[in-house]
């Protein structure tokens, strides 16, 4: 139970400012209750806090100021307090950065009623502007959307002024409506689609989890094209005919437009979204309904496992092995597991979807902890894709080409046939380095460890690292000398250059996250290509991602080895998934796929597994391999990266920590480092990493805090701690 605390009481409120602690105040009238939201006097100003408990007492209460204001909102629920707290001392993060997470909804401190938001009218520009076009061109490409004032101003980058310039001629609506607007309600008890036999079984043992209460998580392993989404539907409606809420997870914001589509047809109605496309009063929207308990199915991005759930029964976590779950920069946590831990408190169920599950999931399946449910075949009549190799080595392919002989010939043939061809290669840009011919020396970031990457259509070089551009220099920025520039090596954009030079009759679509300013651009690209609208689709591991290409029936892919090599202790399984992944998408309708992969290693033992299709062996015998090294998920790692604008100072630092390790192996961990990390600098910061490897069991957070907490870590360093660290770079 929530404890009330009357009018003049200490109470203990953390706020989401940069303090190391809860601070306390005293209770205004009315008395607060844990999780109240509240407003608090800190400094000369009012800050946004949660009431988190009694106050620590160690000033009297006399002098303590009063909370200024309980906001009228739902008190954050004890469950969610509890994931905040778990979830920091799991990822080592302060309580004020998790409370950031979960008040992530601008203007909560104001009061409901009516605002004005703008939106595309029907009207004329009048006397049409550069500045004006702007505004106009943020709103066709969001043609439903609403908009603050200045929101709208920001996105296209022009004064407030402008905006309103284009009210009085009707090009842009100006419209009072009440905040924070109910969502419409969604029905569960509407018919799905008639499901197959192994479909009805993997519904029902999901629907039969949620009707058993309390948490529970639950692998659902099926191919591409099984009908895993169709499945987990049964799950969600389930959780709403209870009256719960329900999370749905997606990796990739391409590709909610399909799944809110299928809700829709589902459930009657399109439930809230929550990810960096939605604009800000539909993000507050979206927080305050979910908050209310009203908005009943939520559809978003890692961030949204912090929304404020007052009583949530399902989390899915849709392609669950994809990467982009782990959250690479500020609060270090991967959503998947989160995911687990809030279900966990909340006692909710969770359910991790795959074609080719993460190898520590296929672990906790295997030992028990999760249940796991399987779909073996492809819904209907479509088969999986038939896949081989093409050796490189006995292809006559010419220098500055990457298109074999054999893939030529497939391709010709789906031309012929009326079939799309994906060529797939995971490089954005026109190509990974550019040499200059005078004096041998590669472009590179003056700011990182890295290369200058070409991107042609943008006609500009790229840091991937920092994402700096600059124009292609006419001359060599090391030599001075001109003309002598070359791209080497093939990007996606340079494979574009190659296929319509083979193929100049076939009609192409580029598919690269870089290419597209938004994400509503991106989806009419999907969906022109759905609709059979290009013959050769060229694409990065956007592609790879979940979307239906009926049409699709050939995937070659142009370099099979590009994941394999390095020492990252996860590069075989990503290479499998990704190639298992990429290939899925052929053959998804009636015309059987074919699935292509150029190598130059056809009998690496990888290559081998993915051309079997033999998932289990595989994961079996990579989980054999990681035991033996006492690796994850048989062993723990943390990450830690000191940088620091002075790479002695970042050394220096990592000196001092390794010297103070005797806390981490009496906890039974090994310390690796300091070294420079492999991109040993970025924005102008010296990175140096150190490695710790535990058993399983080991107390690893309580020894990271004591260890860290030895050393002095000067204002000009930034340390960071990663737990289960996914990147090694
Ligand atoms: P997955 O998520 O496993 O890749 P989907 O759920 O997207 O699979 O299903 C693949 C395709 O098959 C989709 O177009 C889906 O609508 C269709 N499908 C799957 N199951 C059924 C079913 N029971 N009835 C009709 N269509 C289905
Ligand atoms: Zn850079």
């Amino acid at each position: 139970m929530a404890r009330h605390f009357p009018h003049g009481t200490p109470v203990a409120v953390l706020t989401t400012q940069p303090l190391d602690r809860a601070l306390d105040y005293r209770a205004p009238e009315g008395g607060v209750t844990e999780g109240d939201f509240v407003q608090v006097p800190l400094g000369p100003r009012l800050v946004l806090g949660v009431v988190w408990g009694q106050a620590a007492g160690d000033w009297p209460v006399e002098k303590l100021r009063g909370i200024a204001r309980v906001l009228d909102v739902p008190p954050m629920a004890q469950a969610m307090r509890d994931f905040l707290e778990r979830a920091g001392a799991y990822t080592l993060t302060p309580m004020v950065a998790m409370l950031r997470l979960a008040m992530r909804a601008p203007g909560l401190g104001e009061t409901p009623g009516k605002r004005k938001v703008y939106a595309l009218g029907t009207g004329q520009p009048g006397r049409a502007t550069a500045a004006r076009d702007k505004v106009l061109a943020v709103l066709a490409d969001r043609p439903t959307d609403v908009f603050a004032l200045s929101e709208l101003a920001d996105l296209a980058g022009v004064s407030t002024g402008v905006v309103k310039g284009l009210i009085a001629g009707g090009a842009v609506l100006e419209q009072n409506v009440p905040r924070d607007a109910d969502y419409p309600p969604l029905d569960p008890a509407r018919p799905g689609k008639p499901l197959a036999p192994d479909q009805a079984e993997a519904a029902a043992t999901l629907r039969a989890a949620i009707a058993g209460g309390g948490y529970g998580t639950t692998l659902l392993k099926g191919v591409t094209g099984s009908g895993k989404t169709e499945v987990y539907l049964e799950a969600v409606a389930e959780c709403l005919a209870r009256g719960r809420q329900a999370l749905v997870l997606l990796p990739e914001i391409a590709l909610t437009s399909e799944f809110l589509t299928r809700v829709e047809a589902r459930f009657g109605a399109r439930p809230a979204e929550w990810h960096s496309g939605v604009t800000q009063a539909e993000r507050r929207r979206a927080w305050a309904r979910t908050a209310a308990g009203q908005a009943r199915l939520i559809v978003g991005a890692r961030s949204s496992l912090f929304l404020p759930f007052q009583d949530l029964g399902l989390i899915i976590v849709d392609e669950e092995h994809d990467t982009s779950y782990k959250q690479e920069d500020g609060v270090l946590y991967s959503a998947r597991d989160m995911a687990v831990l809030r279900a966990s408190c909340e006692g909710a169920q969770v359910v991790l979807a795959s074609a080719t599950p993460s190898l520590e999931t296929w672990a906790n399946a295997e030992a028990g902890k999760y249940a796991r449910v399987d779909l073996t075949s492809r819904f209907g009549t479509a088969v999986m894709p038939k896949l081989s190799t093409v050796d490189m080595r006995s292809e006559k392919v010419d220098a500055g080409r990457w298109i074999s002989p054999t893939l030529k010939r497939a391709i010709e043939q789906r031309i012929i046939d009326g079939e799309q061809s994906l060529i797939f290669l995971n490089r954005r840009g026109y190509a990974p380095v550019t040499l200059c011919r005078a004096c041998g020396q590669q472009v590179a970031c003056h700011q990182c460890d890295a290369r200058m990457v070409e991107h042609r259509f943008q006609k500009r070089l790229m840091c991937h690292q920092c994402g700096e551009t600059t124009p292609i220099p006419p001359a060599c920025p090391s030599c001075g000398v001109e003309g002598k520039l070359a791209p080497v090596g093939p990007g996606v954009e340079r494979m574009a250059e190659e296929v319509s030079a083979l193929f100049p009759e076939a009609r192409m679509a580029i598919l690269s996250s870089d290419l597209f300013g938004s994400a509503r651009a991106l989806k009419a690209q999907v969906e022109d290509i759905a609709a059979g609208g290009a013959d050769i689709i060229v694409g990065t591991q956007l592609v790879a991602k979940g979307h239906n290409f009926p049409k699709l029936t050939l995937v070659g892919v142009i370099d099979a080895d590009l994941g394999l090599q390095g020492s990252d202790l996860r590069a075989a399984e990503r290479t499998f998934q990704l190639m298992r992944q990429v290939s899925g998408r052929a053959g998804r309708a009636e015309a059987p796929g074919v699935a292509l992969l150029q190598t130059y290693q056809p009998e690496h033992p990888v290559i081998r597994a993915i051309l079997s299709g033999d998932e289990e062996g595989f994961l079996a015998e990579e989980a054999a391999q990681r035991r033996a090294a006492g690796v994850p998920p048989y062993g723990r790692m943390a990450g830690i990266v000191i940088s620091d604008p002075d790479a002695q100072v970042a050394f220096d630092l990592g000196n001092a920590l390794a010297r103070a390790a005797a806390v981490m192996e009496d906890a039974g961990a090994e310390v690796y480092g300091p070294a420079p990390a492999p991109i040993s600098r970025i924005r102008g910061r010296h990175r140096v990493r150190l490695l710790v490897k535990a058993p399983r069991q080991s107390p690893i957070q309580s020894a990271l805090a004591r260890w860290v907490a030895q050393v002095q870590i000067p204002k000009s360093t930034r340390l960071s701690i990663d737990i289960d660290p996914q990147s090694f770079l």
